[in-house]
């Protein structure tokens, strides 16, 4: 059994102070780590329950875009009505995830910091180089469906299981932190890091740092988006492919793009360079077809997961018929 202390505080500061102890882990709503708890994934020497801080509320901010607290439960912000009107994208991205059980304590910070879905990762009877660095990667040659085609490693080839996090990926939202230096903000672009040789460091969180909030920009693309999320059963799964799209159209010109991936990669995918070409121009078949190709022109395929290359193409192109609300009459079909 894995002994642990318990602390909770409702101050920023005195958690920031309690978790410098060795081993220490925050406690939020506790719906991935509890889980890694009971699999002996985790072995905290002390829980810090963060649960009475004040970081619950979700206010405009002064330039017009939206700041959620970190302790925002997960269906507190999907049923926003800020964030249902200007933000649909993140409302129905976390509404593809999870279960509404799971859903009402689950936090937002939490969201950002969950951990990988990877089998081998919660079988400690198995070698894994993101629970133990160095023991190898069994997923490479074994059960690998759900696993990366962007962004893997020799080390992982593990996926981000976020749904939220791909839209705040989509909408260029920033992470606000705390720590012992004090208050720092992160691009979500920089939040999350791929495998390389160090998988077991999901984040860019320096050891002693809270997330206290995640903020929103204020262009939402509310009025073209959509989140397309293909998985093998209907709720309640992990994406095999998902695609967040926000567009900002003039007439048929694409004036702004954003298009980002989960279940693809280690971290929510987004090819700035590909989304490039797509502004200035009329959104069309070839256009989104062209910028499909240049999103996997490096996609690595194993011996389950190299149907999730195709699958990627058409969901992009599916993402983006629904979110310009155009037929491109291409008849997808974007099932597993
Ligand atoms: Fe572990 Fe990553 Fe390999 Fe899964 S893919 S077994 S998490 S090293």
């Amino acid at each position: 059994m894995n002994r642990f202390t318990y602390d909770r505080t409702d101050d920023v500061a005195q958690a920031v102070a309690a978790h410098r102890a060795k081993g220490a882990a925050f406690l939020a709503g506790g719906t991935n780590l509890v889980d890694l708890m009971r699999e002996g994934v985790a072995t905290p020497a002390r829980l810090v329950d963060i649960r009475r801080l004040p970081l619950r509320e979700i206010d405009a901010t002064s330039d017009g875009g939206l700041r959620i607290g970190a302790l925002a439960t997960n269906t507190a912000v999907a049923c926003h009505e800020t964030v249902m009107q200007r933000y649909p994208l993140v409302s129905k991205s976390i509404l593809a995830g999870a279960s509404p059980q799971i859903r009402n304590v689950a936090t937002i910070g939490g969201n950002l910091l969950q951990r990988t879905r990877c089998l081998y990762f919660y079988d400690v009877g198995t070698p894994c180089n993101k629970r133990e660095p160095g023991t190898g990667c069994p997923a490479m040659e074994g059960v690998n469906r759900m696993h990366a085609i962007l962004g893997a490693s020799n080390h992982c080839i593990a996926v981000h299981p976020s749904d939220l996090c791909v839209a705040l990926s989509a909408l260029d939202a920033s992470v606000h932190v705390s720590g012992e230096g004090g208050e720092r903000v992160l691009p979500f672009a920089d939040f999350h890091r791929l495998p390389g040789d160090t998988p077991h460091i999901d984040t860019n969180l320096r050891d002693d740092e809270l997330i206290t909030a995640v903020e929103l920009p204020p262009e939402g693309f509310a009025s073209n988006h959509t989140y397309v999320k293909v998985r093998d059963r209907a709720s309640y799964a992990f994406a095999l492919v998902a695609v967040a799209v926000g567009l900002a159209l003039d007439g048929d010109v694409v004036r702004d793009v954003r298009c980002a991936l989960g279940g693809v990669a280690h971290k929510p995918w987004r090819d700035r360079a590909a989304e490039s070409p797509l502004r200035g121009r009329p959104l069309s078949r070839e256009s989104v077809r062209e910028f499909a190709a240049a999103v996997v022109r490096e996609a690595c395929g194993r011996r389950h997961n190299a149907f999730k290359i195709e699958l990627t193409t058409r969901a992009i192109v599916r993402a983006f018929e629904i979110a310009s609300r155009r037929d491109f009459g291409e008849g997808h079909e974007v099932r597993p």
